[in-house]
């Protein structure tokens, strides 16, 4: 039984694009607890990954990237006026290189790595060891945190998903066409739901929210009232 004033630990899992970091980024907010966007991570590899030769033409070649795993350091800095964490690697602030279409198109071969997984997985267990936490990915309820208190999956039209990054994308003034847009989120699902270690599934005890026709007011509504509801049960 959980009481109001214990903190918990929010897991939110689901498909590329359908608005999980918004919204554990509100309920984080809300509850005045830790926001972790453990996709970032994934990115900041890749990243790493095509800045220092490890990814040749779309091609991942994964032991290279097993090495360079040694060498990356990533941290979190909270950055006032985004409400929430910027990430580092190795000092430098990435958060703004991380979400572009050519990360996008590599980061499921860099998380289907096992070394990858192990490293990040180790260290988000240990950013939530203290609870009071909102982590979103895709096996945080499943296996960085199977015994997290309340667990989400996020699922939305791919359609829907698809127009939501392209608006993203475009409004920061990139140049991408939103068949491409499409075509990357369904590759994604595909191949997170496919891998053979970790693969993207929801947890059996958690619950699904299919966001495809809400707002983000309408979600923190929803969420709230299961919030209330564990904290009372
Ligand atoms: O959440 P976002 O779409 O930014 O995640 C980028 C990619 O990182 C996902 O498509 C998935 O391949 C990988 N990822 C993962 N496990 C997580 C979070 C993200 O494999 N916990």
């Amino acid at each position: 039984m959980s009481t109001k004033h214990d903190k918990i630990i929010i897991a939110i899992d689901g498909f590329s694009s359908c608005g999980k970091s918004t919204f554990a980024k509100a309920i984080a907010a809300r509850l005045g607890y830790i926001f972790i966007d453990t996709g970032a991570m994934y990115r900041a590899v890749t990243l790493y990954a095509l800045e220092h030769g490890a990814i040749h033409s779309g091609i991942v070649d994964e032991d290279a990237v097993v090495r360079l795993l040694k060498e990356i350091q990533i941290t979190f800095r909270f950055n006032p006026e985004r409400g929430a964490s910027d990430i580092y690697v190795n000092g430098d602030r990435v958060e703004g290189k991380i979400r572009t279409i050519e990360v996008s198109n590599c980061v499921s071969a860099v998380s289907a790595i096992g070394e990858v997984r192990e490293m990040l997985v180790r260290m988000q267990q240990e950013m939530g060891r203290r609870k009071g936490v909102v982590m979103d990915g895709r096996d945080i309820g499943t296996v960085v945190f199977p015994d997290a208190e309340l667990k989400i999956f996020m699922t939305a039209d791919p359609k829907v998903r698809a127009q939501r990054r392209y608006d993203e994308l475009t409004a920061k003034g990139d140049n991408v066409s939103l068949e491409e847009i499409e075509q990357n989120v369904r590759d994604r699902d595909y191949q997170d739901m496919h891998r053979a270690i970790s693969p993207l599934r929801q947890a059996e005890d958690a619950i699904v929210l299919d966001n495809s026709h809400m707002t983000v007011e309408e979600q923190m509504t929803w969420v709230m009232e299961r919030i209330e509801a564990l904290q009372q049960a």
